[in-house]
């Protein structure tokens, strides 16, 4: 079969400079541009201001996104729904969408699989698979903004990277397709609207925070101690949490942005009293926030989530230290919102599926 190249992978600088080797004028790239990143379209005959010749010579050159759609579950509350998609090499990916009174958040995937090891998540109990393009990522966010919208939920206005993956472990795919949705010509996201969360690969933290972007950093740490964090988190025999907190330290004083530091509280690991006063001890001097996160329990691990009583109690610690603290509000229990855990099940035929699932309304993403 004839191969096409994927027009999500290109900037639009790239199709200008395609458009011109094609005899074609530069202009039509942002038209081509807004029709698939404001209208989200799927073929290239939705572009009706396009001359049809341009259109027949996009269709023999590119095809729109890779993805399709294998599921969508919208969990009873209607406040998430989960997408898990088939990528062309048949491996599966999934993302979240999250509605709060301030818009619709998307959580998105950025690896098949993962390299880092965290010993409670899903997505990395059979490593990683390999990176996903920029194409593929900025499939997931159009698909499903375009599904949304037509679901009547209106627009997708935030981003986390919080998915399957560690997204600075796929740097550039990453920060290519950042700014492909930052553009103000297409998707035009704020930076402020993204967050990107890593589980502490401290070169790469300094990295971004010279790439003169501001959005937001999440970093994933899990422990008050080294001793406690190589126990949860393999990156920890390479980088100490003083190193983690050194390059935080250095993107908030680059970029302004306050970094959020994820704490997964597991039972009888990390969530006693003396671990929130230690947090707090090392977490001192530096404005940044804690997000305190009820371990999401999955068949890959026998971590436990903590008690409700533990959990309170770390959480008054940290607020009597002075540490500006909350808790993960958790999104669709139900359709296991939990990273990795969707496809996990999918792939081993034990998926629940009691709750809603529901075919894409416009009928263009065929299911298996
Ligand atoms: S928690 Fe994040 S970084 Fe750790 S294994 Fe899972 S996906 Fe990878």
């Amino acid at each position: 079969m004839e191969h096409k190249t994927d027009i999500l992978s290109k900037s639009l600088d790239e199709i200008k400079r395609d458009l011109i080797s094609m005899g074609e004028k530069s202009f039509r790239g942002e038209q081509i541009y807004e029709w698939l990143y404001k209208k989200g379209v799927t073929s290239f005959h939705e572009m009706t201001n396009l001359p049809q010749t341009l259109i027949l010579k996009l269709e023999s050159q590119y095809s729109i996104g890779t993805l399709r759609l294998l599921k969508r579950l919208i969990s009873k509350d209607r406040h998430t729904i989960k997408y898990l998609y088939l990528l062309g090499d048949n491996n599966i990916i999934e993302c979240v969408v999250m509605k709060y009174h301030h818009g619709n958040t998307l959580c998105l995937s950025t690896q098949v699989g993962c390299a880092m090891g965290c010993s409670f998540c899903a997505s990395g109990a059979g490593g990683l698979v390999r990176n996903l393009s920029v194409g593929e990522m900025t499939a997931q966010l159009l698909i499903t903004d375009r599904d949304i919208s037509e679901l009547g939920w209106g627009r997708i206005t935030g981003m986390v990277l919080m998915g399957s993956g560690e997204p600075l472990d796929n740097y550039d795919n990453t920060l290519e397709f950042l700014h492909q949705i930052h553009n103000p010509k297409g998707f035009n996201m704020g930076w402020r609207s993204i967050t990107l969360s890593t589980c502490g690969m401290v070169p790469k933290i300094r990295l971004l925070a010279d790439e003169g972007i501001s959005i937001n950093l999440a970093v994933s740490l899990h422990a008050s101690n080294d001793e406690m964090r190589r126990r949860i988190m393999r990156i920890a025999n390479v980088y100490s949490i003083k190193d983690v907190i050194e390059a935080s330290r250095y993107y908030f004083e680059k970029t302004g942005r306050r970094v959020t530091f994820e704490y997964a509280l597991i039972q009888d690991e990390n969530d006693k009293p003396e671990h929130a006063e230690e947090l707090a001890y090392i977490l001192r001097e530096f404005p940044c926030h804690v997000n305190l996160i009820p371990l999401n329990e999955n068949m890959h691990s026998s971590s436990k989530r903590s008690r409700i009583q533990a959990i309170n109690k770390f959480e008054s610690v940290l607020k009597s230290a002075g540490i500006s603290v909350t808790r993960r509000r958790e999104m669709g229990p139900d359709i296991q919102g939990a990273c990795g855990q969707l496809k996990a099940s999918f792939l081993n035929g034990t998926a629940d599926f009691k709750t809603e699932e529901a075919e894409s309304s416009n009928g263009k993403y065929q299911r298996i």
